[in-house]
């Protein structure tokens, strides 16, 4: 089942778009390369993947993707080397989480092979596409729905998986001021939050969107019982710094088991950096805030690899976080970031 699956069918574009992309000013996520792999689920089984030009997909309306939300997906980050290799950062670890994600929402899951192999033969293809820039890379999504019709609400019987890639430059999301959440939840126990399922993000927007309203960037998320308990960042992992010691919740039916958190909470490790797996209540970050021994709070997730929070609200109230020299979160981006673009030795074996 995993054996390497050779008969990858290029299909190559007549017009390339990479001419008119400035390489110098990428922003996130905004333009595609020219190739995507396509796979197709249909009559009890994965078709060997095709890589084929990057364009629109023809779908019927009863589709089961746009009435039941059946769809999984991945994020990931391609760099090349001054000496022209191409690296991934633990992508088994992607390939193992999509189809976690997949089983939870009823999705077939993926043979490996495809997934790898489609993924390397699409980065071969549109190699050039990969940025050599420091900071700059191809992100690349992968990700699976359901193409099958119908309005039963029943798991379809065709999906389709596609990967598509977007070269994108450094990500800085500038001084982020984060809100605790206190109402809105991202999941809940039983639920699908440790799952890339697309209607997580949805019913993220609404409470964000308030969030914003009120000048904050991003919500912290809080347990669904209580929120007496911080869970996520947005769409990443959450880190609190409280004297020297790291600290980052354990994961569970509702946090995402982020590829970057366990990294940090590793090199962190290895570095004889104090780090604790444990629950963090707010309660401690307010009172840590208050006597000064809050020191950090930062994102963590591959987009970004490290975001650093500037400071929170909680209850009407708004707390800083000090302007520190030597940030955990700064020494930390640099070491994982350097490990992922060849640029020092990688004791971990991360690098692909
Ligand atoms: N939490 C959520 C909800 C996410 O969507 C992500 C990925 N963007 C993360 C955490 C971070 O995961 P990773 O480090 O594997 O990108």
């Amino acid at each position: 089942m995993n054996a390497i699956i050779n008969d990858i069918e290029i299909i190559k574009t007549k017009t390339t778009k990479i001419n008119d992309v400035d390489f110098d000013d990428l922003k996130f996520g905004h333009v595609f390369s020219d190739h995507m792999l396509e796979c197709d689920f249909k009559d009890g089984k994965w078709h060997t993947p095709k890589v084929v030009p990057y364009a629109p997909i023809s779908l019927d309306p009863s589709a089961k993707i746009f009435h039941y939300g059946q769809s999984v997906f991945e994020g990931m980050k391609a760099y090349k080397d001054n000496d022209e290799n191409i690296w991934l950062f633990r992508p088994l670890d992607n390939f193992k989480r999509l189809n976690i994600s997949s089983k939870r929402l009823a999705i077939p899951e993926l043979p490996e092979n495809y997934f790898m192999d489609g993924l390397k033969t699409l980065l071969k293809v549109d190699s050039e596409w990969i940025p050599k820039k420091d900071g700059s890379s191809l992100y690349i999504r992968p990700f699976v729905f359901a193409s099958g019709n119908g309005f039963h609400a029943s798991p379809a019987d065709a999906y389709k998986f596609i990967i598509c890639t977007a070269p994108s430059g450094a990500y800085f999301a500038g001084e982020v001021r984060v809100l605790i959440e206190e109402t809105y939840s991202r999941s809940a126990n039983g639920g699908v939050g440790f799952a890339k399922a697309g209607g997580n993000y949805a019913g993220q927007f609404y409470p964000t969107q308030l969030a914003i309203e009120k000048g904050y960037q991003q919500v912290i998320w809080t347990d669904d019982n209580t929120h007496e308990y911080i869970e996520e960042a947005g769409a990443m992992n959450i880190f609190v710094r409280i004297n020297d010691t790291l600290i980052t919740g354990p994961t569970s039916d509702r946090i995402l088991d982020g590829i970057t958190r366990k990294s940090i909470i590793e090199l962190a490790k290895s570095e004889n950096i104090p780090v604790e797996v444990r629950k963090i209540s707010v309660a401690e970050v307010v009172e840590a805030a208050r006597n000064g021994s809050l020191k950090e709070m930062f994102g963590a997730g591959t987009a970004a690899v490290i975001s650093p929070i500037a400071g929170f609200g909680y209850k009407n109230e708004d707390f800083d976080l000090p302007e520190l020299e030597d940030t955990y979160a700064s020494y930390l981006k640099k070491r994982i970031t350097d490990i992922q673009t060849n640029k020092t030795e990688d004791p971990f074996g991360w690098r692909y």
